[in-house]
């Protein structure tokens, strides 16, 4: 194999579109540099090395800028402008050469040293354009040190614009962080296609293949990478003919994604007349435009798990009700429904020990299987303090809007009971203060295992409303983690069990007359939304960036032939058969 030579690489598609450029291995370890001393005799070296690894900074953006002429856009190519200018700067060139002469360290130690500096004297200046060059010269140094050390600790939010993140894996904590306009996309060793990592990256529409093995591109030299989120398909050193077609072929999908986006304010209906609901998952308050912008007829989810990520601690009930506020009034009467936090399993929190929140899941200690542990209302159960501060900020966000609450991972009647029991005495302790509470606050159920699928109508009958999560409802009822790339072959929400489940839980919330909400991934996939559509889903919660998709699709649809279609995949018992018999159905159909 030759070292510049076009290699394809296989992997599991996770987030569909396409992203160009360069490499870069991210590793989420707190890997620290380390600082050594260079003797006077071999600091020349060093020198050396450091200015190699400038003319290779230099050589990335000159690469990147070219490709941004022909494709980016212009912010992009203004602001790779400025990074070469940076590059070719005394503060870059001569003044880091004399600084490694003087100091006698190893320049990633100097260059890092350099990137604080900056941090700590500008971490007080508000002044955006100020903000902005402090941003271009991390990011830039950040560059160069990418060429000093291969592997290094980074941020999402700070690696070089239009990287091809190559990692081992992933979580949540990381993508929350990512832009699309910055990460070009993700290529990672494990990962599942509904890991709460890779649900974030559909959501910003980072291109994502999973499954490869990233420990190939350090052995041919990788150039430039071309990453096929739809197809799987990860391009080492494209000719320029690869790179050409798979340019166009990422202006064409832009080009669809935009048109299905102009005709997004229209209703979700399909063609003879029935009416879907859409709505939007939200992980964050800054998201609701975009939601709203999109058509979404309220949110059908918010995860309110990560509003942890950022504080590093649970958010108090005040900022809780300030941000459920906002997005109340932001919706203006459409329905919000405000998840409780489904903390745990892939969604860990390490907070600092010296935390005041560290003894929550210190208490929890190792869970030997955290997915099927303490997790989500089993937490909050455990620690009843956490839980009525969050029910007491989404009381007080009720007179502001249309506000619900949904449980996550209910197992038994008994944890709607509690909750219930929780809502109704808060809210008379409110009232007795004279606060202003929602005459009545819907709650309703998460039906995401085993349990609560087969107790449906027991769930139905109690709760308001009920809604699907078909993410965790398929690992558990197929025992195949979510996150695991070799359970990825049995983990498929189109499997004959999953059908049949879903089935019952709607004829349990038509028979109790209960509103039916499915927010897993499958209700964003073109294969499901029809099969789910026949089968008698009226209300599909999905990322905010999906929503057109979802719209386009069920506008194609006649019901008649929908319920056909259900009715005939109803009647495979075998997963594989039941997959092709799909494929060929569907994808001719949706177009
Ligand atoms: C689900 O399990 O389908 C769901 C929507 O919840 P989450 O993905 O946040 O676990
Ligand atoms: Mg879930």
């Amino acid at each position: 194999m030759e070292k510049n030579e076009e290699i394809v690489l296989r992997g599991l598609p996770i987030s569909r579109g396409i992203g160009i450029g360069l490499p870069l291995f991210f590793s989420n370890t707190d890997d620290n540099i380390p600082e050594t001393n260079v003797s006077k005799h071999c600091i020349e070296s060093e020198v050396e090395r450091y200015r190699q690894a400038l003319h290779l900074s230099r050589q990335d953006v000159e690469r990147l800028q070219h490709l941004s002429l022909n494709d980016g856009p212009p912010e992009i190519v203004n602001i790779l402008g400025t990074h070469l200018e940076m590059l070719q700067d005394p503060l870059m060139t001569s003044v880091m050469e004399d600084k490694i002469r003087a100091i006698c360290k190893n320049s990633e130690s100097i260059v890092l040293g350099v990137i604080d500096e900056y941090k700590k004297r500008f971490r007080n200046i508000k002044d955006g354009y100020f903000q902005e060059r402090v941003r271009d010269i991390i990011d830039v140094s950040r560059r160069v040190l990418g060429h000093l050390r291969p592997v290094q600790s980074m941020r999402l939010c700070s690696v070089p614009t239009n990287s091809i993140v190559l990692a081992h894996d992933l979580v949540p904590s990381d993508t929350v962080e990512a832009s699309a306009g910055q990460i070009g996309a993700f290529v990672t060793a494990s990962g599942g296609i509904t890991s709460h990592a890779a649900i974030i990256a559909r959501a910003k529409g980072i291109p994502y293949v999973a499954h490869v093995d990233i420990k190939l591109f350090r052995r041919f030299d990788a150039g430039m990478v071309i990453v096929d989120g739809t197809q799987g398909i990860v391009i080492v050193n494209p000719t320029s003919q690869t790179l050409k077609k798979y340019q166009s072929l990422k202006k064409g999908q832009l080009q669809n994604f935009r048109l299905m986006q102009s005709a997004t304010h229209l209703k979700g209906e399909t063609i003879d007349g029935y009416q879907v609901r859409i709505f939007a998952n939200l992980e964050e308050l800054r998201e609701i435009d975009f939601a709203i912008r999109h058509g979404a007829s309220g949110v059908g989810l918010m995860r309110t798990e990560y509003l942890l990520f950022s504080r590093k601690r649970f958010p108090t009930e005040d900022e809780q009700t300030a941000i459920y506020r906002k997005m109340a009034q932001r919706l203006e009467g459409r329905p919000l429904v405000i998840r409780i936090y489904d903390v745990g399993g892939d969604k860990k929190f390490d907070f600092e020990p010296a935390s005041p929140d560290a003894h929550y899941f210190a208490a929890l200690g190792n869970e030997p299987n955290p997915a099927l542990g303490c997790r989500a209302i089993r937490f909050m159960l455990r620690f009843p303090q956490l839980l009525d501060a969050q029910l007491r900020a989404c009381l007080r966000a009720s007179q502001y809007g249309d506000v619900h609450i949904l449980i996550p991972m209910v197992s038994d009647v008994s944890e709607l009971r509690q909750v219930r029991a929780r809502v109704a005495k808060i809210s008379s302790e409110m009232r007795r203060k004279g606060m202003k509470v929602a005459r009545s606050i819907p709650i309703g159920c998460m039906i995401e295992v085993p349990s609560s699928a087969l107790l449906c109508d027991a769930l139905a009958k109690e709760a308001d409303f009920l809604s699907v999560g078909t993410n965790d409802l398929v690992q558990y009822v197929l025992a195949a983690d979510r996150n695991n790339i070799l359970t990825s072959n049995i983990y498929s929400p189109a499997h004959p069990s999953i059908l049949r489940l879903i089935r019952m839980i709607i004829a349990s919330s038509s028979r109790f007359k209960k509103p039916l909400l499915l927010c897993g991934e499958s209700a964003a996939d073109p294969v499901m939304i029809p099969l789910l559509l026949g089968l008698g889903i009226r209300e599909f919660s999905v990322a905010s960036r999906n929503i057109p998709l979802v719209k386009h699709i069920i506008r194609k649809w006649r019901i008649l032939d929908a319920c056909q279609l259900a009715e005939q995949a109803l009647e495979y018992y075998c997963a594989d058969d039941l997959k092709h018999f799909l494929e060929e159905r569907i994808s001719s159909l949706n177009g």
